[in-house]
């Protein structure tokens, strides 16, 4: 079959959960058989998320090929459980540079390179080779919303590309209640709708987000102003994102669509899917779990950590509450750390970058450590579980990482060797994809149950190979290394209910039908705590 295109345009504010949408859609059909490939157009400037700060921009999301990519392609590779690739995720910035690295090629020789036809030729071209001729869907969700500068070329190109192949268009939009009058509102979604037309699309199938269910008079006036037939305005309402294929399934969105296609409506399948978000639903315990990190990145920066933890405790019949340590606050002495930490079930220590609330976070680690607190440290967490160690157990006094003080007389965490002579920033870390060799008989042996694994790496700084042999001999486990580097990749502790931490991170890889390991380990010794 000849691949089909289906774009995910939005209206009226961006965060409307048109990613989730995408996927979601991906998801009924490939539910019902057919291959899907995902594609998210993010029209900035930057070749790729990996410089942008995940406070403001949400978390950057690593694949298995080493892209640092937008956090939409986590939820991408969860709800579809494929392993996506740079192809996946366009950006302005990746689209003007193959175009310039062409024209400085001579690639266009006598010719004025534009906007129309080469920049969106170009982006029609990245879109078909998503699907590869081969996969039967390509799912594109347009970032930003209808109107703003930035995407008019992704949206032009869509508008063409429907004139060679076979395409359809899904816009999502809000439509707000108005409490006061207590009706729905829907002229923010029929402007949107007029400015797609504007540039020459006539939407299939209206998405639209709201708090309550749609009723059937506001689906007649979206469907009336906005020409789409009533039964393709789809209500979109409030509900936890996995469950959103379960809402569109219950209105019949894949049904259309491949009614549309010339398609018949296949066999389904989406019993597991539907008995985790049941599990999901209704969890029978609930533990605590403190993640140290900035209280304003809370929604996006963590979110791949969040999943994790959801997907693990999900499949153990339980729901994470989460208290989040500002770490500034127990080194500058305004909180101690025994408050801090009190009355909760596991400690998690996330990556970072830079020294801020460093010696807080150590604080924490030590406390659990010392208190049998369930322990687990991602990254950066890696690092500064291994330098509190060499300070506190095996005596290294003001040992520390060369990225939080460079002068320090104990160096535990260092560059990478092949770092040293990197300068740019992007794009330049150790990343994605790595083998991990796990010790024999160690505890993380028990959780994977194999001695070979693959995790996603994303990291300048590493535990210092002269410092191993001192940190073993004190106690501290190394049962996770790289195959041929000497790059120590897990640490755990004996005699300890749960101390763990990776230098990668374990996150990126969890999915909520097969929970990463460690994250079931962590909550596993998390739920046993306190009962
Ligand atoms: N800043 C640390 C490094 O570069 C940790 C990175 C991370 O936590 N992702 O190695």
């Amino acid at each position: 079959m000849r691949s089909k295109y289906i774009f995910v345009t939005g209206g009226v504010l961006s965060g409307l959960g048109k990613g989730i949408v995408t996927v979601s859609i991906g998801k009924l059909l490939q539910s019902k058989g057919f291959t899907v490939g995902p594609l998210k157009i993010d029209p900035y400037l930057n070749i790729d998320a990996g410089t942008m700060n995940p406070y403001e921009h949400g978390e950057v999301f690593v694949l298995d090929d080493g892209s640092e990519v937008d956090m939409d392609l986590g939820n991408y590779e969860r709800f579809l459980d494929k392993i996506l690739t740079s192809k996946n995720n366009l950006t302005t910035g990746k689209i003007y540079k193959k175009v310039i690295d062409k024209e400085r090629k001579g690639e266009y020789l006598g010719k004025t390179v534009q906007i129309i036809p080469h920049i969106v030729d170009g982006i029609q071209e990245w879109v078909k080779d998503v699907g590869e001729h081969k996969t039967d869907f390509v799912i594109i969700e347009v970032g930003g919303t209808v109107g703003d500068i930035e995407n008019v070329p992704f949206l032009e190109a869509a508008r063409q590309l429907a004139l060679k192949e076979d395409v359809y268009f899904a816009h999502v939009s809000l439509v707000p209640m108005l409490k006061a009058v207590g009706e729905f509102k829907t002229k923010p979604t029929q402007h949107s709708v007029q400015k797609l037309r504007e540039i020459g699309i006539q939407p299939n199938m209206i998405i639209c987000r709201t708090e309550k269910p749609l009723d059937g008079k506001t689906k007649e006036k979206v469907s009336l102003f906005c020409g789409v037939k009533p039964e393709n305005v789809i209500s979109d309402h409030d509900t936890i994102t996995y469950e959103v294929p379960l809402l569109l399934k219950e209105q019949e969105v894949d049904k259309k669509i491949l009614e549309r296609f010339g398609l018949g409506n296949g066999a389904f399948d989406l019993k597991e899917w539907t008995n985790f978000v049941q599990k999901l639903k209704n969890p029978g315990k609930e533990i605590t779990i403190a993640l140290t990190g900035k209280y304003t990145g809370l929604q996006d920066s963590y979110i791949s950590i969040r999943e994790a933890l959801t997907h693990a405790a999900t499949s153990l019949n339980c729901r994470i509450n989460y208290r989040w340590i500002e770490t500034t606050e127990i080194e500058e002495g305004k909180v101690d750390v025994k408050t801090a930490l009190e009355g909760v079930n596991g400690v998690l220590v996330p990556g970072g970058f830079g020294s801020r609330g460093a010696e807080g976070k150590m604080k924490c680690i030590q406390f659990a450590r010392e208190n049998n607190i369930p322990f687990l440290g991602l990254c950066l967490g890696f690092q500064l579980a291994t330098t509190e160690f060499a300070r506190n157990v095996c005596g290294l006094k003001n040992a520390n990482s060369t990225e939080i003080e460079p002068k320090t007389p104990h160096a535990v965490i260092d560059l990478l060797p092949e770092q040293r002579k990197v300068y740019a920033k992007g794009g330049t870390m150790r990343l994605g994809g790595q083998e991990v060799m796990i010790r024999p008989e160690s505890f993380a042996h028990k959780l994977y149950g194999k001695t070979n694994v693959r995790e996603r790496f994303r990291h300048r700084y590493e535990c210092n190979p002269k410092y191993i042999s001192i940190l073993e001999k004190n106690g501290l486990v190394f049962s996770g290394k790289a195959p041929e580097q000497p790059i120590m990749q897990i640490l755990e502790l004996q005699r300890h209910p749960f101390f763990v931490a990776t230098q990668f991170h374990p996150e990126f890889t969890s999915k909520p039908l097969k929970p990463n390991p460690l994250f079931s380990g962590f909550v596993k010794a998390a739920l046993i705590r306190f009962s």
